[in-house]
């Protein structure tokens, strides 16, 4: 995990990461326990995220943490991630040339880590995953397909993919929120299997 810090803080040919070094903020990898059956996977760092260097840390970090705890887990027991790793300018979607060159340090964290359960968090990340796990033809809208369980193999054995809705809607999408919390449970049932 050291060695894909190195690399990400090192990033050449990255507009994000220049815009990081000028504004001098801090590239976001990842935060929680190495030991993780969980990891969740985020778009990209917001303003608060790159200001501390630590995933989650703002508003929908707050969402994001309340849900953890709704299934009697804590934070610092799963992994928090996002697919890019620096921010992109005024909150702007990731692009997928973006998306395209930071994913490799996701797929080396989810190498290190092994989660037994990768549930996404948004539609970048979602499309993102269920791709490099062969599920392309199971990726539909996440109004479809949120709290869903999809069985994967990986290099290390079995694992599920779960997308989710990004914690972002609860604060601006209360009718959903209810069914966001519905959709974590999801997690814990399959934890408990
Ligand atoms: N949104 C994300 O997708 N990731 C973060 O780390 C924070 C907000």
């Amino acid at each position: 995990m050291r060695q894909i810090e190195n690399e990400a803080v090192a990033l050449k040919n990255s507009a994000l990461a220049q815009i990081r070094r000028k504004d001098n903020v801090f590239p976001v990898i990842g935060e929680g326990s190495y030991d993780a059956k969980i990891m969740f996977v985020g778009e990209a760092p917001g303003k608060n995220e790159a200001a501390t260097g630590r995933p989650f840390c703002g508003a929908s970090g707050r969402v994001l943490t309340q849900m953890i705890e709704h299934i009697g887990m804590k934070r610092e027991e799963v992994y928090i991630t996002n697919i890019v790793k620096d921010r992109p300018p005024d909150n702007r979607d990731p692009l997928p040339r973006e998306i395209e060159q930071y994913a490799p340090f996701l797929d080396r964290q989810i190498e290190v880590i092994q989660p037994r359960v990768i549930a996404t968090l948004g539609r970048y990340s979602m499309a993102y995953v269920m791709n490099k796990f062969g599920l392309e033809a199971e990726v539909k809208t996440i109004s479809q397909i949120h709290g869903k369980v999809f069985a994967v193999k990986t290099s290390y054995g079995n694992a599920t993919i779960i997308p989710l809705y990004h914690p972002a809607v609860a604060l601006y999408q209360n009718s959903l929120k209810a069914q966001m919390f519905k959709d974590f449970e999801v997690i814990n049932s399959i934890m408990h299997t």
